[in-house]
């Protein structure tokens, strides 16, 4: 209690003082920090570059980094409130470790001691695959080379995989089948350069927002937004193409028809730089614009507008994100995009890219340094050459290193429901809202003999399931780099010391190394990050994703630079990839790929009527860990919704504001507010996938793109009840 205040004798007038401040305005007195701390947002794959304000040790402000080369001096919602992330209340602090059905604090050696003792005790018994990592696209660069090091090496299993194959991995394959390599070949400046900008599933003025200022900066451009519902970037387009839930891959296939058919195809980039075009040609014949606009809903004149407009831009732009990604026909979806880029040589080029615009602020490094979808430096397990140049750098024998990639996300579920993995290790992601159909993934989880999850938040749904949590610093409390969607990497600072007796992740994989007995032989003389990072410049140099000229004294210098960044690189000439035409194959030619079309999964129809589809809101992050502690974000977005066309509603004889339950043949969702909007077709709804309260993935899919192992989140079958009229 504060007895002067019981008194009468504080009338808080510390509490609401005001001041002036060159940097802030007048304003609060209490958020006028001692100095500010330039970082990078710890969100989306944007990249932008923060300030993080620091008063008496605590961080109270977040500012856009005026210099930094992306952001220009402006932050979205998420950026400007980033700061309250760090002081929430449910911060991991301690170790946990379950006794007695019970988490237990302990200390940290105990921990570690309990965990590898159960590990190594279960890799003993089931064989060292029976151990499965799960990271993030949270992590730094340097955590993520870190740890591939350790989960491989140390702990000798390759069931190791991120969050980033629930968002990125389709467009991960898809590069990598069409170019030969993943990484995105075009920078944000195209979308400033291009005539013509395609955004296919691709919802920037919610999801990646800051972009929203390149598009705007084009005065020039025809924007062109392919999406199912009429979303907040379907709303800024010169045209909208309101197609049918997975019809993307036949209308870019008709596009490719129609670029054929009327000699729009660049035959010298063709023939020079490509395989494949005959067999395309003939694959083709089946996508006519009567088809197409069958499949599409779209009509034929668009569909032959939208071609022609792509085909005779000087530079075409196509980006896509989730829209894409999300689905079972995800990597050939993007081997379509690859397609028309390739017929037109709309690539390596001033405004002309196809470009994959990533999810979490450092799903690229992972791609780039983890273990996960390929060995460090975009090198193929497949290739000895690759293996051999790499155990040559670290000075261990070739055989440790895997020949193939261990099992995906989905496929390490799978794992855990016919135990063939008993113990798993989670870090910083949180399946129990994330992953979809939820039933077969309590399921697996609940057969562990051992999980523990490492995060910086605890409770969460998948912290309080865990034997043992570990708390890990978060961004604002940790060095390293991220890497964003136009491979620009970017410097990533600690303002303020982790709460209790958290630890970064990289001292959480150091530690453990040590205790397995590694930490020598994997991490020679390492003590920080910066160690961690020149190794891995060494690993990458030669490599397309090149570091090797990039200091962190140099990232303070300039803010931030894009890779290939060899020795001498100029940091400030905007970096594109197979502008000579020579891409990452054997014979340096990229490859057409014939992309067949088909129906999604789980079509609409009897008892389950509409097509669900799933996304972000620009308020939250993922799965609300965070930015359900940032009040103004919370207050702006407190509960999910389910989006309705009216037309749907009165046939049900629902009412905005109903609260209804959205069921699919794997479950239900309970209680949600009912929003009727045009925003959403007739036959279609939409729901934020960020509430674990009322989770949509309790009903969307557990179906997988075949090559990339994505889910299917954006389209399944449910139908909509009035809560209650079922109980
Ligand atoms: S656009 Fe993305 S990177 Fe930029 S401030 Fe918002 S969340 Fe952060």
């Amino acid at each position: 209690m504060n007895w002067k205040r019981t008194l009468g004798l504080d009338n808080l007038s510390e509490e609401y003082a005001f001041a002036r401040n060159e940097s802030t305005g007048y304003t609060s007195a209490k958020k006028i920090p001692d100095y500010w701390v330039p970082t990078t947002c710890g969100y989306c794959s944007v990249g932008c570059g923060v300030e993080i304000g620091v008063k008496d040790g605590r961080a109270v402000a977040s500012r856009p980094f005026a210099l930094h080369p992306v952001n220009r001096g402006k932050l979205c919602p998420k950026g400007l409130s980033e700061h309250y992330i760090i002081d929430a209340e449910n911060r991991a602090k301690y170790p946990l470790l379950r006794k007695g059905g019970k988490p237990v604090r302990v200390g940290w050696d105990e921990a570690l001691g309990v965990m590898i003792e159960r590990f190594r005790a279960t890799q003993a018994r089931y064989g060292p695959e029976s151990l499965g990592v799960l990271s993030t696209g949270q992590l730094v660069t340097e955590e993520f080379y870190t740890l591939g090091k350790l989960v491989q090496l140390g702990f000798g299993t390759n069931n190791y995989d991120g969050n980033t194959t629930l968002c990125m991995a389709s467009a991960v394959s898809g590069y990598k089948i069409s170019f030969g390599s993943d990484g995105p070949p075009g920078a944000y400046e195209d979308m400033e350069r291009a005539d013509v900008v395609l955004l296919i599933g691709a919802n920037l003025a919610d999801n990646h927002p800051i972009l929203c200022q390149y598009l705007e900066a084009n005065r020039n451009k025809t924007l062109i937004v392919a999406d199912p519902r009429v979303s907040k970037t379907a709303m800024m387009a010169d045209i909208h193409l309101p197609l049918k839930p997975r019809s993307d891959l036949a209308l870019l296939n008709g596009m490719a028809y129609i670029l054929v058919r009327y000699n729009l195809v660049n035959r010298d980039f063709v023939d020079k730089h490509t395989v494949g075009f005959a067999e395309l040609e003939r694959f083709l014949e089946e996508y006519t614009p009567e088809r197409v606009a069958e499949i599409t809903g779209l009509s034929q004149e668009t569909i032959f507008k939208t071609a022609l407009l792509y085909g005779r831009a000087k530079a075409g732009f196509i980006g896509w994100t989730m829209g894409v990604n999300h689905s079972t026909l995800g990597t050939a979806t993007v081997n379509a995009i690859c397609n028309l880029a390739l017929l037109t040589g709309h690539i390596g080029r001033a405004g002309a890219a196809p470009f994959s615009i990533t999810g979490q602020c450092n799903a690229m490094g992972t791609r780039e340094a983890g273990f996960a979808s390929s060995l460090p430096g975009y090198r193929k397990f497949e290739n000895a050459a690759d293996r051999k140049e790499l155990a040559a750098i670290w000075g261990v024998d070739e055989s440790r290193l895997p020949s193939k990639r261990g099992l995906a996300y989905p496929d390490i579920i799978e794992a855990t429901v016919t135990k063939k993995i008993r113990a798993l290790w989670i870090i910083a992601t949180n399946p129990l809202v994330s992953y979809p159909n939820q039933d077969v993934l309590q399921h697996g989880l609940s057969n562990l003999d051992f999980l523990v999850v490492q995060d910086g938040y605890h409770p969460t749904p998948t912290t309080e399931l865990a034997d043992l949590v570990l708390p890990a610093a978060i961004w604002g409390e940790k060095e390293g780099t991220y890497t964003n969607s136009e491979r620009r990497v970017s410097k990533v600072n600690k303002a303020v010391a982790p709460p209790g007796e958290a630890r970064s992740d990289f001292e959480i994989f150091l530690a453990v190394a040590e205790k397995l007995k590694y930490r020598n032989e994997l991490y020679p003389s390492w003590t920080t990050v910066e160690d961690a990072f020149n190794e891995w410049r060494r690993v990458s140099q030669g490599r397309l994703c090149d570091y090797s000229g990039i200091s962190y004294a140099l990232l303070a210098e300039h803010g931030a630079v894009q890779w290939p960044f060899p020795e001498g690189a100029d940091p400030s000439v905007t970096s594109r990839l197979y502008s000579d035409g020579e891409f990452q194959t054997p014979d340096g030619r990229a490859s057409f790929v014939c992309a067949d079309w088909a129906p999604f999964p789980e079509q609409p129809g009897g008892d389950y009527p509409f097509v669900l589809n799933t996304g972000r809101t620009v308020e939250h992050w993922h799965t609300r860990t965070k930015t359900r502690e940032v009040p103004i974000l919370e207050r702006l977005s407190p509960r999910a919704w389910l989006e309705m066309n009216p037309r749907d509603a009165k046939g049900l004889g629902l009412r905005s504001h109903d609260s209804v339950d959205v069921v699919s043949r794997r479950g239900r969702v309970r209680g949600v507010e009912l929003r009727l909007t045009e925003i959403t077709a007739p036959g279609q709804v939409f729901m934020p996938f960020h509430f674990a309260e009322t989770n949509v993935n309790e009903v969307t899919q557990d179906a997988f793109d075949p090559i990339s192992r994505e889910p299917n989140y954006k389209q399944c079958a449910v139908k909509v009840e009035r809560s209650g009229a079922n109980a």
